[in-house]
């Protein structure tokens, strides 16, 4: 008996469950042509292209890239409690089909947010036995909830995000000042970090009276009723905040080019400081938002093309850490798309499944490399979400999560292809580069070429 237990686990160890290979698979040290050789979910070993040896499956993917699946570490899933605008089971598909592996869920718009361990329950309930990739959970600072951050981070929780402004949603109220000089020391002794909307209510309550009278339909109108003067005073207090109490923070979704020198200053000066950009503030331009269109709202808003082009600087000089989808939909009737208003409409970008695609449009244009792609979208969120233990690269040891994809072909964006639950993108029409083919959740394939093979069986990230 003993014996053969023995002989069985010398195969288990020479076997692997699944070699995944190509000519261009993507390591840290760069593009080369090699195998991945999976075991129980996890890189075993990166291998000569040529050494299968002991695969009891090899996935040949011919010179098609093979990249660690993306880390998407802005979704906002909206379940429970706001199911109807975007749930687990429809934004995780969206995901795979977009060779996202990991999505981290922001704590807000569903009901209850995820500011409390109850609320938390409530999530991971909603959320088991529905998803297709990978889920991990931001938690949420509101006013009052200190004592809740950390049995939150006990629970799993992998940072806390707030707003400085109104955020969209009653039951998600901003914090103020006082409210993070209790907050930040706490979650300094957890080791955690601060996720910020940096945009505070000042200078948009200057300007809210002539907005008003303005033509809402007009894009000129809303850019103007969201100053980049907001910005630059939430991300300026949060960098001194930052240095008072010892916080990590990260800025999400930074729009305005005029905060970059706040954020320059405050890595130069040695602060743990982060910041995140969103695929549409790289590629669209107010200049070019037709009147009435409201799928292009978000909050922060989209800015100047010479705003666009600064950005883009700090993606290349290292700024910007990272890029996230920011993915927040909701029902087709609150974007309000027959009245064209702007300023009532929902604020908030469905675009979860065409990051990859988008973003690599926009970095062959500009001669960035694929590696570009992996260190803003698969490296950079991890580490932001404490997950750069497991995920972000393919290194033995890691979770085998792929996307392999055609950084040649091209596809236009249309409903059909749409996983979200609405359909209602910006990008809607847009041919863009970088098709992708397969992606693997824990080495097994949840999407393969328009195809779903296998049922919903993501984790739910909570160690
Ligand atoms: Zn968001």
């Amino acid at each position: 008996m003993r014996r053969v237990l023995n002989a069985r686990a010398i195969i288990a160890f020479q076997m692997s469950d699944l070699v995944i290979r190509s000519q261009k698979v993507l390591l840290p040290e760069g593009l080369a042509p090699a195998s991945v050789h999976v075991t129980a979910g996890k890189i075993e070993r990166i291998a000569e292209w040529s050494d299968v040896t002991g695969a009891a499956a090899v996935d040949d993917h011919g010179d098609l890239v093979v990249m660690p699946g993306l880390v998407d570490a802005h979704v906002h899933v909206n379940e429970p409690g706001r199911t109807e605008w975007e749930g687990f089971e429809t934004a995780t598909r969206a995901a795979a089909a977009g060779g996202v592996t990991t999505i981290i869920d922001m704590p807000l718009n569903s009901i209850p947010p995820t500011t409390t361990v109850a609320g938390f329950e409530e999530k991971l309930a909603a959320a088991r036995d529905k998803c297709m990739v990978d889920v991990a959970f931001w938690g949420g600072v509101v006013p009052g909830n200190t004592a809740e951050l950390a049995p939150l981070v006990e629970c799993g929780v992998k940072g806390f995000k707030c707003f400085l402004i109104h955020s969209g949603v009653d039951e998600f109220p901003h914090v103020t000042e006082s409210d993070l000089q209790k907050a930040m020391p706490e979650i300094a002794r957890l080791n955690s970090v601060l996720l910020v909307h940096a945009e505070v209510a000042g200078p948009i309550d200057a300007v809210a009276a002539e907005v008003a009278a303005m033509d809402h339909a007009a894009y000129h109108t809303f850019l103007h009723s969201r100053p980049a003067a907001a910005e630059v005073e939430a991300i300026e207090m949060m960098v001194r905040l930052c240095h008072e109490t010892g916080c990590r923070v990260h800025i999400v979704h930074l729009s305005a080019a005029e905060a970059l020198p706040a954020i320059r200053a405050a890595k130069a000066e040695g602060l743990r400081i982060t910041a995140e950009t969103c695929p549409h503030y790289l590629t669209f331009a107010a200049e070019e938002i037709p009147k009435g269109a409201t799928q292009f709202k978000c909050c922060p808003p989209v800015r100047s093309r010479e705003n666009r082009e600064e950005l883009w600087e700090a993606i290349a000089d290292g700024t910007i850490d990272l890029v996230v989808s920011d993915h927040s939909p909701c029902t087709p009737h609150l974007k309000l798309i027959e009245r064209g208003d702007f300023l009532d409409a929902w604020g908030g970008i469905a675009a979860l499944q065409f990051g990859l695609p988008v973003m690599w449009t926009n970095l062959k244009n500009r001669s960035f490399a694929i590696d570009s792609l992996a260190r803003l979208m698969c490296e950079g969120p991890a580490r932001l979400a404490w997950l750069d233990d497991r995920k972000g690269k393919l290194v033995a040891g890691f979770d085998a999560d792929v996307v392999v994809w055609d950084p040649e072909a091209t596809f236009t964006v249309t409903k059909d292809i749409i996983q979200h639950r609405h359909k209602l993108t910006p990008y809607d029409g847009m041919e863009l580069f970088g098709k992708v083919a397969v992606t693997y959740s824990g080495g097994r394939r949840v999407f393969d070429n328009g195809q779903f093979p296998a049922p919903p069986n993501g984790r739910l990230i909570t160690n």
